[in-house]
């Protein structure tokens, strides 16, 4: 699906993430240490390369809510932006670490001038958190940050199934 909010579509599809050529950067569901390991960030730092976990050293750690932008080296993409997610309930503000994330990685694409991003189900894999919690956190928090983007044309929710893909979608129809 894909809707138009002022300037900027958003849309969700199912995918993977290392697998979105149409868009200038994506997130990577990342850990504190910024190290490769499974789900997101494994997938991304296979797709990528050696050169990305270097360039991440730089970075680490990271903490919760926080984001950092790198290249994407053998991705399709031009840059990666590194989100580390919340674990559920784990900290009582879990909620605004998760909207940290999306409005840190949309500030990260805004100063660096990216029109297009793709988003994964932040802290929704390992970290615990539930489908459809995550993504009312997500889609206001977007929605909630669209008026503000001066570069961003378009932002992409890239779900790895059919079920997570029909949480978005309802999600977005709901809230718009
Ligand atoms: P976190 O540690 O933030 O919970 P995970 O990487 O474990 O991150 O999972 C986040 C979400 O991304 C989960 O819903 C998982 O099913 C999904 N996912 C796993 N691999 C991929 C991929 N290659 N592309 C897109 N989504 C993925």
């Amino acid at each position: 699906m894909e809707s138009t909010h002022t300037n900027v579509s958003i849309e969700a599809v199912k995918g993977g993430i290392t697998q979105q050529p149409d868009v200038e950067a994506i997130v990577n569901a990342a850990n504190a240490e910024l190290t490769t390991g499974g789900g997101v960030a494994g997938a991304i730092h296979h797709a990528a390369g050696p050169e990305l976990y270097k360039e991440c050293q730089d970075f680490a750690p990271i903490r919760p809510g926080e984001a950092v932008i790198t290249r994407a080296y053998k991705l399709p993409n031009k840059y990666v932006i590194h989100c580390l997610g919340p674990m559920y309930e784990r900290k009582k503000n879990y909620e605004d670490l998760l909207a940290n994330c999306y409005k840190n990685a949309l500030k990260l694409a805004e100063e660096n001038k990216i029109k297009s991003i793709a988003f994964p189900a932040i802290s929704t894999g390992v970290f615990g958190y539930p489908m459809e919690e995550a993504t009312e956190v997500a889609v206001k928090t977007i929605l909630g940050e669209v008026s503000k983007l001066k570069h961003l044309e378009k932002i992409k929710f890239v779900l790895f199934t059919q079920a997570d893909l029909e949480i978005y979608q309802r999600k977005l129809e709901e809230l718009y």
